[in-house]
């Protein structure tokens, strides 16, 4: 799958979010804010390369680490690997932008960003550094590390 960095994510209708420890659907819902993709790279496109901050990679693997969201909708292998060794991603993160917005990438964007040498668009990176994170990874059932769910979503209880 490719998509051009900040062109307008419609991959999928709803956002899913997975509670972490059941492993089971928590609850979705279809998004009042703006998705744009964010490193949705594939074999024989270009995409931007250079250095970024170490500080925004730990950052980026640290919310992966607490927000678990559309997965089990489909497996995505590394395509700018070798087949042998290519790694697969399954799922995505949201990272909330300017009011609005939130930017929907791959689970593998770390990956892409670490060793294909991709470098996202710079406010995507600053929307990363800005996470608060220690209230992202605080939230626990029936919230999930995300700011934008919808009060009136249906939580599901198992
Ligand atoms: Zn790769």
């Amino acid at each position: 799958m490719f998509y051009e960095d900040l062109s307008e994510y419609d991959y999928q209708v709803n956002d899913s979010f997975t509670d972490e420890e059941s492993g089971v659907l928590a609850l979705r819902y279809r998004p009042v804010y703006t998705r744009l993709n964010v490193g949705w790279l594939e074999a024989g496109r270009t995409y931007s390369t250079g250095p970024v901050p170490t500080h925004f990679v730990e950052k980026l693997k640290a919310v992966q680490g607490v927000q678990w969201m559309n997965v089990c909708l489909g497996l995505h292998d590394c395509g700018l690997c070798p087949e042998e060794v290519a790694p697969e991603g399954n799922g995505e993160v949201r990272i909330p932008g300017e009011p609005g917005i939130a930017y929907a990438a791959p689970f593998l964007i770390t990956h892409y960003i670490t060793v294909h040498g991709y470098r996202p668009p710079q406010v995507f990176i600053d929307a990363v550094l800005a996470v608060d994170l220690d209230t992202r990874a605080a939230a626990r059932w029936p919230d999930v590390p995300f700011p934008w769910v919808p009060d009136e979503v249906e939580r599901l209880l198992e």
